[in-house]
């Protein structure tokens, strides 16, 4: 009779699990009969083998699964410091604006306390009138803005108004004159030139484009005008004017400039203009400054071109206008909520070096651009300035006026701006 035999001991039952084949049984042995020793003794090695070759597996496999965690939160916390990084490095740059956003939107966290508002973006753009930075030949040489900065070098003559350039996001001056080594002189009765390396007093100074379009910027013929335009690059002084024109990228913002000469033409630049104005405006510009050289020699009040253009420009898209040539200070017109400034007057001007009137100014104006465009908050700020430092005579070093001189000149420029007649009335 063959008695139900309890089952082997768990462990043998498990270990047999691993000991195929078990047919092959001691010779004598019958199914279900209990191991012999030796059997048992093969059966417990072998199953202490597969206990170890187990563990080791198990081990490798936890050693596999603790390098691959480690591995993925070192590579985690370097994505997340060079997303930080970005975000940082964007900050300390001219270049906030929607990147930033951008960068928010990704992580989703709301924008930290110390992290730049993404949108909008404040510009502060600083203009200035004539910069004739060179001389007539027929000038005394001694008292010539070429013999001051063969004395002083390019830094001098934009001392006293370099930090304000420096703090702006965008300087333009209208640069009147030419860098070249040419001779052949334009028969006229005034001529300007300096060398090529004078274009340094922009780049020195903070002054990042100009505008060429002026009755100065060939008086050594074209060769004269191309050997500027050369200086000017050599300098990365942006620079705009005619048929040239500019779209520069400050802060994320599409800056477009435009330059227009009056001076020949007068309302047959019309189409110039509007053509100019819709030329940056589709390269992106969401921003859009003119310039124009108009206007008449020591007139206080804008002549009817003036005006008509300047309210065309700003009619067809542009958010400041800025003027010059009469080398006196005219009024500025606040017209659809933007700014026409018709004359800025001289300012580093080797034209004279004793001038009879050295009034001037920087118009400055703070736009805040976001999704929407330009906000019409017409945040400005003008600057009256002399274009000398000293009194009497010209050092052609532009400085801030103070106390009564800067009240004068701020009355004159109230006073002016009050005799421009309004739109219909001209
Ligand atoms: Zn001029």
């Amino acid at each position: 009779m063959t008695t139900q035999k309890k089952p082997a001991s768990s462990r043998n039952r498990r270990s047999q699990s691993y000991n195929r084949p078990t047919s092959k049984r001691p010779a004598g042995a019958r199914p279900g009969q209990r191991p012999s020793g030796a059997r048992r003794r093969s059966i417990q090695r072998k199953s202490r083998y597969y206990r170890r070759r187990r563990q080791k597996i198990l081990l490798l496999a936890g050693i596999s699964a603790v390098i691959l965690l480690l591995l993925s939160t070192v590579f985690l916390v370097r994505s997340c410091k060079s997303k930080q990084k970005e975000v940082k490095d964007v900050n300390s740059d001219k270049n906030v604006s929607m990147v930033i956003s951008d960068e928010n939107t990704i992580a989703g966290k709301a924008a930290s306390p110390t992290a730049a508002p993404p949108s909008p973006v404040s510009l502060t753009v600083s203009v200035v009138g004539d910069c004739t930075l060179g001389t007539d030949e027929n000038f005394d040489y001694s008292t010539s803005l070429n013999a001051y900065f063969e004395n002083n070098g390019p830094e001098y003559f934009f001392r006293n108004v370099k930090s304000i350039f420096e703090s702006d996001d965008l300087t333009i001056a209208n640069n009147e004159g030419t860098f070249t080594t040419s001779t052949q002189r334009e028969d006229k009765q005034f001529a300007f030139k300096a060398d090529p390396a004078f274009a340094k007093i922009y780049s020195s100074s903070s002054v990042e484009a100009v505008n060429t379009a002026n009755n100065h910027s060939s008086d050594y013929g074209e060769q004269s005008f191309t050997d500027t335009m050369n200086a000017l690059d050599q300098e990365g002084v942006v620079h705009f004017g005619y048929d040239e024109t500019q779209v520069m990228e400050i802060k994320g913002v599409k800056v477009g400039l435009v330059g227009i000469y009056e001076l020949r033409d007068h309302l047959e630049r019309t189409q110039q203009l509007k053509d100019n104005i819709a030329k940056v405006k589709k390269e992106g510009a969401q921003l859009v400054i003119v310039i124009f050289h108009w206007g008449n020699e020591k007139e206080t009040v804008p002549d009817s071109n003036q005006m008509t253009l300047g309210r065309l420009a700003i009619d067809e898209g542009a958010d400041l206008v800025c003027g010059h040539h009469p080398h006196v200070l005219q009024g500025i017109e606040t017209y659809k909520g933007k700014n026409i400034v018709y004359s800025l007057g001289n300012f580093c001007f080797g034209g004279n070096s004793y001038p009879s009137d050295m009034d001037s100014m920087i118009f400055q104006q703070t736009f805040t651009i976001d999704e929407n465009g330009v906000k019409e908050d017409n945040v400005t700020n003008v600057i009256p300035c002399s274009i000398s430092s000293d009194y009497g005579y010209n050092n052609y070093q532009p400085t801030p006026a103070t106390g009564d001189e800067k009240t004068r000149i701020q009355n004159k420029i109230d006073e002016r701006s009050s005799w421009i007649p309004a739109p219909g009335q001209n």
